[in-house]
């Protein structure tokens, strides 16, 4: 049996088309799903759904990331395969078209777990990753509203906007991060997930997609890959913790919202998680309003999606 499920980011979403980001989590499921389908494995199929958010313009992954203080797009992301624990991550990447494909090439290609910045960056041209400008118009308007409110406030008034703006948000109109994890016929599971991170952040703040067991993970017991402010989840190793819980026993379902509420009281709530188990089993919470999802498995061809959980 396959099952797939992605999300397209925990947030508020109050600012964007319900339909818009439904279709868009529906149709990386969708893309997932068929790979499945024809007994691809899984982590073709998380490659697949993570690269069709990451070219939508409306998820905040790739092409239509936030940007960071200094108007630049600088993107994570991070794959992992479960049998192995294989797994390729690139953090503070600029200016590729997919992150997640050349996390891939650092997974396949290199001994190394993680690259960042500009090695990252001569690393993707090196295999073969063409120059693309991942900036799109809306983000760089958003960019420049926010950076001017801070511009205009002055002294200490600033500092605190800044502090403010650093530890809590904003990420009030800012679509997230995107993910995937995907069970194959083989019994394989998979995680992949990719970031701009959160809007304004400072350049060279790298968040969780790219640092495995924080925001991404797979075992041959489970895969996970969550959103929300990756700082939290690089405090509480969440996908890691949860892949433990699922290899104590305990069904996705059952280990999302445990550990969801573990992370409520100890770290805070600006967090949702997708987790597949090796049964097939799945698990979606999030503690932020919404979070649009969509998941497909064999026996039933329609992709179920959701705005929550
Ligand atoms: N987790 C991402 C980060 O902190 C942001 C998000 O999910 O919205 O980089």
């Amino acid at each position: 049996m396959y099952a797939i499920a992605v999300h397209g980011g925990a947030g508020n979403w109050s600012h964007t088309p319900r339909q818009s980001a439904l279709l868009g989590v529906e149709r990386a499921a969708e893309a997932g799903r068929r790979i499945l389908e024809q007994d691809g494995s899984a982590v073709d199929a998380v490659t697949e759904a993570v690269r069709i958010f990451e070219d939508d313009p409306l998820f905040n992954a790739g092409t239509g990331s936030v940007l960071n203080l200094d108007g630049d797009a600088e993107m994570d992301a991070g794959i992992m395969v479960g049998r192995g624990l294989r797994t390729g991550n690139v953090a503070a990447l600029r200016r590729v078209r997919n992150p997640i494909l050349v996390a891939r090439k650092v997974m396949e290609m290199t001994d190394h777990v993680l690259l960042g910045g500009n090695g990252a960056l001569r690393f993707a041209r090196a295999v073969g990753f063409a120059d693309h400008d991942p900036v799109t118009t809306q983000r760089r308007e958003s960019w420049r509203r926010r950076r001017d409110d801070l511009e205009a406030k002055q002294g200490d008034d600033r500092l605190a906007a800044l502090h403010a703006m650093l530890s809590t948000g904003p990420r009030d109109d800012d679509m997230g991060t995107v993910g995937a994890v995907a069970l194959d016929r083989q019994g394989d599971l998979a995680a992949g997930t990719s970031t701009g991170g959160v809007t304004l952040k400072l350049p060279g703040r790298i968040g969780d997609s790219a640092f495995p067991g924080a925001g991404n993970y797979a075992t041959t017991h489970a895969a996970v890959s969550a959103t929300g402010r990756g700082e939290l989840m690089m405090r509480f190793l969440t996908a890691k913790v949860i892949c433990e819980d699922i290899w104590n026993g305990h069904p996705a379902h059952t280990a999302v919202e445990r550990v969801l509420r573990e992370m409520r009281k100890s770290v805070g709530e600006d967090v949702g998680v997708i987790a597949l188990d090796s049964e097939g089993d799945l698990g979606i919470h999030h503690l932020t309003p919404a979070m649009p999802h969509a998941w497909g498995r064999e026996g039933s061809p329609a992709i179920e999606v959701r705005m929550s959980a």
